[in-house]
């Protein structure tokens, strides 16, 4: 069998035929699989969910108790039809993972959900997968995105408080990976004392805890004389009234896309930070040089730089113009 007579594009999203099942469904579907708890991928609703331990943890935090029907942690591989699959880490936030499919009869599928390449103190690194096909996500797919070490951006950060140690800092990230990502960082870059979350973070921020993170002290954004100059918010909180408690704020944000001046901009950021959960051009570019495969899928993003990077290259591409995951948290 070929592999797109695995896989194919629907409007459900990926669809594996020998295995009867989903991948990332953006509509109710009686069997999926997820690769991690971004709200573009884990959706309430499905029959049963097959997803790591903590994609299922925090998609019971978002959605309650009763998201799907039926839940099975994936911790080996798992026969499904004719099919046998199995989840590997990708980087990209606490439980994302990859998703290998092996069909009996055709190619190995690898379907890297949102991964990352660089070390992330919140979630395991990611794993390569050698495969047939390699689906991969392009949201940073140009060459222009190059992510600078995150300890740089940090260093901005701590060089901005202490230029103006009466400003509160507040820095927009959003709510599940980037918020503890950026809290983790931060904690690396010295800063011990008390840092102030809006109640938004709070359950996910306890739950990285609770699963062996330390984000060490956290106080509620609440207080009007909070002994906390760092603040991490969701960025819905900056179009809200909450913003408004804090005299003369430091806004900051913390995104692969502040590589891009005109988004911070229109943000009206002062303090634009490039951090960012997902691979950068180097590292897609090097990552499908590493696996080798004889087919690279695209989606989520800049399809068609990559694409031309792909053919340019020797591997054989396509697009998977899958809609529906442009509202990626990053
Ligand atoms: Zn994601
Ligand atoms: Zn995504």
């Amino acid at each position: 069998m070929r592999a797109d007579q695995i896989l194919q594009p629907t409007h459900e999203g990926l669809y594996c035929i020998p295995g009867d099942f989903h991948i990332d469904p953006l509509r109710p579907v009686h069997r999926a699989l997820i690769t991690h708890g971004h709200g573009d991928h884990a959706r309430a609703g499905h029959g049963s969910v097959l997803a790591t331990a903590q994609t299922l943890d925090i998609m019971a935090i978002r959605y309650g108790e009763d998201f799907t029907a039926s839940r099975q942690i994936a911790d080996g591989p798992v026969r499904i039809g004719t099919t046998t699959v199995s989840f590997h880490p990708a980087g990209h936030i606490l439980g994302s993972a990859q998703i290998a499919i092996q069909p009996d009869k055709g190619p190995k599928i690898v379907v890297s959900g949102d991964y990352c390449r660089r070390a992330n103190p919140v979630c395991a690194p990611y794993e390569p997968v050698s495969c047939d096909v390699f689906v991969t996500e392009a949201t940073f797919g140009l060459p222009v995105f190059r992510h600078p070490d995150p300890m740089q951006e940090m260093s901005r950060l701590l060089a901005s408080m202490a230029e103006f140690p009466d400003r509160p800092h507040l820095i927009g990230a959003y709510a599940l990976g980037k918020a503890q990502h950026v809290i983790a960082l931060a904690r690396r870059a010295g800063i011990d004392g008390p840092i102030a979350i809006h109640g938004a973070l709070q359950r996910l921020c306890d739950y990285h805890q609770a699963q062996g993170i330390d984000l060490g002290p956290l106080i509620p954004a609440t207080a009007a004389d909070m002994p906390s100059q760092l603040v991490v918010a969701p960025p819905s909180a900056f179009s809200s009234p909450w913003v408004q408690r804090f005299r003369d704020p430091v806004i900051g944000f913390a995104s692969g896309w502040m590589q891009v001046r005109a988004r911070a901009r229109q943000r009206g950021v002062e303090l634009p930070l490039v951090i960012s959960d997902h691979v950068d051009w180097p590292q897609v570019t090097q990552t499908i040089r590493q696996l080798n495969p004889s087919e690279v899928w695209i989606t989520h993003g800049a399809e068609e730089g990559l694409m031309r990077w792909c053919a340019l290259n020797g591997f054989a591409a396509r697009p998977l113009r899958l809609v529906g995951y442009e509202e990626e948290p990053e």
